[in-house]
């Protein structure tokens, strides 16, 4: 069974990172895998705690630097430069973190599941990392946490187009009752139902498969896969056969995810920190405790399970959801 320490102090972080072997990441040169926040958003991860992170692998002898990706849409995030510019802006320096910061966009095809996802070079080429991951909610995918911190974050930009579009839907007419239900949850109103007509925006689908999920007449299916069962895969292709310690941070838990300028209201309070080595037991953990504060919160704000990404990453082999929970 997996070992998750569970903290609130961030005192505790020595002794909660000391119980994984640390050892083996001596001499190495360590991403720090982290998202660095979209312009507006004032939910992610902050430079004092990356700066704790970052002793603690000095510590044991690493040499880490801070990592991320370019994103997809255009925005302060979509080319290397900008996001330099912009993790500038959010207090992400040497004076303050310690270490340099690399964005990357280049990628290398990975195979899982039948499927190719362009891992960042940098993931790649590393054989030890640590995982920074803010834990709130997604629009898309119900919950973000470490599965989605490497799924859509350790990818290129090809890949995470790759993943929203094979979770579009696909409409049958023929099983189509008009009932509007897909109209009600679709977040980005991409879709439209007049009478015995049913109309859908592909340039306003983010491909969530919210829904693929909702119609109850399976007149609606996913283009290739829900994007949950994507992102387990895509997570899958970063972290395989490497060694990576994860860091959940369960504060400022907000509807929306960091990439979103106006992510919404906080929707639980304040928890604690995670850390263990798996990642689907470290974000099964997460939500476990969070919804016993708030129970089922991000599928009630998100209506979408977040729980897929922990079962699909399990079958394919990311992980394992059973774990033991170690409260300092
Ligand atoms: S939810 Fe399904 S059955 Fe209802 S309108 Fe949408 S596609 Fe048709
Ligand atoms: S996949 Fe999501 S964004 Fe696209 S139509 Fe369905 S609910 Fe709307």
């Amino acid at each position: 069974m997996n070992k998750v320490v569970f903290f609130t102090d961030l005192k505790d972080l020595h002794n909660a990172v000391v119980q994984f072997p640390l050892q083996s990441f001596a001499g190495k040169k360590v991403p720090l895998k982290l998202h660095m926040g979209e312009k507006k958003n004032p939910y992610f991860v902050k430079p004092e705690l990356v700066k704790l992170v970052v002793d603690e692998l000095k510590k044991a002898h690493a040499d880490p630097f801070l990592f991320d990706t370019t994103v997809a849409y255009h925005g302060a995030r979509h080319t290397k430069t900008e996001y330099l510019k912009l993790a500038n802006l959010h207090g992400f320096t040497m004076k303050n973190v310690g270490c340099d910061v690399v964005i990357d966009d280049t990628g290398v095809p990975t195979v899982v599941e039948g499927r190719t996802f362009e891992v960042a070079e940098h993931l790649k080429n590393s054989t030890h990392i640590f995982a920074l991951s803010h834990v709130k909610g997604h629009i898309q995918s119900g919950m973000g946490g470490a599965i989605k911190n490497f799924g859509m974050g350790g990818v290129t930009k090809e890949t995470k187009i790759k993943i929203h579009k094979g979770s579009q839907p696909v409409y049958r007419k023929d099983a189509c009752t008009y009932c509007g239900v897909c109209v009600e949850v679709c977040p980005f109103e991409a879709i439209d139902v007049q009478k015995n007509t049913w109309t859908y925006n592909k340039g306003e689908c983010f491909g969530c498969g919210v829904c693929v999920d909702n119609c109850k007449t399976n007149a609606l299916r996913h283009r290739d896969a829900d994007m949950q069962f994507l992102l387990a895969c895509s997570a899958k292709a970063c972290v395989q056969d490497k060694n990576v310690l994860y860091l959940n941070e369960l504060k400022r838990i907000a509807k929306g995810c960091d990439c979103d300028p106006n992510a919404g209201p906080i929707i639980c309070p304040d928890i604690g920190y995670l850390v263990g080595d798996d990642p689907v037991a470290i974000d099964k953990a997460s939500l476990d405790l969070i919804n016993n504060v708030k129970e089922n919160v991000f599928e009630k704000v998100n209506k979408v399970n977040p729980l897929k990404q922990i079962k699909y990453g399990e079958e394919i082999g990311l992980g394992s959801s059973s774990y033991q929970l170690i409260r300092l």
